[in-house]
């Protein structure tokens, strides 16, 4: 089979040496077939090492580029990409299996409006203005916070949003003057190499963006290479082991890892409107979502209408290829996911739960079909609560009020996102204030990543460090302060030339800056003054 995008190293056509065949090639699939129509050279250790110096020597001159001229080129990367987007969302469904309408909306819109938000917050972010020092001591100082780029980046990316994840990172990376790597997902190199080609055309010089094609041990070589910061976003297994590859040279990390989000629907929910935010957020893109609602927990008083609700839904999902404009629900990227999958629902029938509802998966096709599934009577220790599921798979719990809610959502390893579901505003914040995520959206699910200015990110294992909206731009940056004596030549009150008289002075200056007492305060004003502008012992 052959490629039909360029199995480039570099989005240059001018990059010096070829990638060699490091292992085997990494192969595109269509989920929805399992047909093989793509596949590209894996790039060997010996390769990103010198992919990583080559990005080393043209850091420097991208990074002296006027800024301006790395804004326009992402306001030209979003108008490549609006012309180009029929042809990028062919791609995107081919290979990750979403519905065109998924690979439109939640990928290459979202792409231009991070293109966009982050053409209009950059010169804000990185001009800086001087600001006159904030404490009585430092008023003669004046302060300004530079943003320098970290240098060489390298950026590692999943499958399940292979578009979207990788261009938001991309973007402030690049604007802030870092050179980029990139390592695509091996089940999904030509959304990788398109991301490529889409830089190349908006004007994004050789070596300022390079596309790294290869499976774990490519990215293991580039989390192990001489880069200045790694940004990495999949399972928290592989989280682990670039953390450890990071730590063991103290380069910072950014770790966006997986999660089983929580969907608390309260007593005074709208329960067909949870029911059909809670099923789409879990079961599009196939259910491979890291912010999907996963555990969904529900007051006794809407239980009972809320599955009814959800079982309703699930009757009228049509499953099918994403290729076809009516599939709600897509084949899963892999036939190993539906044996996962299949695993976490028996073992939760095995423990007691039942399977409340369930659509029909398409008969005969050689496709990774799973068939969502709503479930109940599942118990607390059931691989689908202490677990990720990746797939369309939901369990719906019954809970006695919102205390039990709340510590059932915190009873897990991991916090990325969750959702609250009330006509109650007020009522739904609050329990929101009590949910140990890094995110917590009121009647609406998995939108959280798809908002701009949202910093975007997890606690516990679901990661360390945010991404997206103006967190994007400060972790890709290390803030450097500037700071200048507005007075030069006059020495500071605390320099050598100390006596009785200085130190009598500077505690004179201690009250006046730290006493409650104003009295106090006034009667230490003389002595500051003379400490300030009475000959000291010359030096
Ligand atoms: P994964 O960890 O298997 O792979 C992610 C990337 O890491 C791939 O490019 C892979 O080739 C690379 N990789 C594999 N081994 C490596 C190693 N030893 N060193 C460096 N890189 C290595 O994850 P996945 O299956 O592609 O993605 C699914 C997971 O990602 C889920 O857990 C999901 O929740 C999570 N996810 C999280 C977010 C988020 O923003 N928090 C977003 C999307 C997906």
């Amino acid at each position: 089979m052959t490629s039909t995008l360029p199995p480039t190293l570099s989005t240059s056509e001018t990059t010096a040496s070829p990638p060699s065949l490091g292992g085997r090639p990494v192969e595109s699939r269509d989920p929805a077939t399992g047909e093989l129509w793509q596949s590209f050279p894996t790039t060997s250790a010996a390769d990103v090492e010198a992919a990583v110096t080559r990005a080393r020597q043209a850091q420097p001159g991208w990074a002296a580029t006027p800024l301006g001229d790395r804004i326009r080129m992402l306001r030209r990367f979003h108008d490549v990409l609006y012309r180009r987007r029929h042809e990028v969302a062919d791609i995107i469904t081919r290979e990750n299996g979403k519905p065109l309408a998924e690979a439109l909306s939640t990928e290459i819109t979202i792409a231009m409006d991070f293109a966009n938000f982050y053409a209009a917050e950059a010169p804000r972010f990185l001009r800086g203005k001087w600001r006159t020092g904030a404490t009585m001591g430092m008023m003669r100082k004046r302060v300004k916070i530079l943003h320098d780029p970290y240098g060489v980046v390298g950026i590692i990316s999943p499958w399940n949003y292979p578009f979207m994840l990788a261009t938001v990172e991309i973007f402030p990376a690049l604007v802030t003057g870092n050179t980029v790597l990139l390592k695509p997902s091996e089940f999904t190199p030509s959304c990788g190499a398109m991301i490529g080609s889409l830089f190349a055309e908006a004007g994004v010089p050789a070596d300022v963006l390079t596309v790294l094609q290869g499976d774990g041990s490519t990215g293991a070589a580039l989390s192990g290479a001489p880069v200045d910061k790694i940004f990495f976003t999949g399972s928290v297994a592989t989280g682990r082991k670039v953390a450890s590859a990071c730590g063991s040279r103290l380069v910072p990390c950014s770790l966006e890892l997986g999660g089983s989000d929580a969907a608390i629907v309260l007593a005074d929910a709208n329960v067909p409107h949870a029911a059909r935010g809670i099923l789409w957020g879990r079961f599009s893109n196939a259910g491979q979502t890291c912010v999907a609602p996963k555990r969904v927990f529900a007051h006794a008083d809407v239980y009972d209408e809320l599955v009814s609700e959800m079982s309703r839904i699930v009757g009228a999902l049509r499953v099918g290829a994403g290729s076809s404009v009516d599939s709600d629900v897509v084949a899963v990227i892999r036939p190993s996911s539906v044996t996962t999958l299949t695993e976490q629902r028996d073992d939760a029938i095995a423990r007691g739960g039942r399977v409340a509802a369930s659509a029909a998966a398409p008969v005969g096709s050689t496709g990774s079909y799973f068939a969502p599934t709503v479930l109940v009577d599942v118990p607390a220790d059931a691989k689908v609560l202490t677990e990720e599921t990746f797939g369309p798979l939901l369990p719906v719990v019954k809970v006695r009020d919102d205390d039990e809610a709340v510590a059932r959502a915190n009873a897990s390893t991991f916090g990325l996102s969750a959702s609250v579901w009330s006509r109650n505003t007020a009522h739904a914040a609050a329990v929101a204030a009590r949910i140990q995520t890094g995110s917590v959206t009121l009647n609406d699910a998995i939108v959280s990543p798809g908002m701009v200015e949202v910093p975007h990110g997890g606690v516990k294992s679901s990661g360390i460090g945010r991404t997206h909206g103006i967190a994007g731009l400060e972790e890709c940056v290390r803030p450097k302060a500037v700071i200048a004596d507005q007075f030069t030549g006059w020495r500071q009150a605390w320099w050598f030339g100390y006596s009785r008289e200085h130190a009598d002075g500077l505690d004179a200056f201690v009250r006046l800056a730290h006493s409650k007492s104003v009295l106090e305060r006034l009667a230490a004003i003389p002595a500051v003054v003379r400490l300030l502008f009475s000959p000291r012992r010359p030096l």
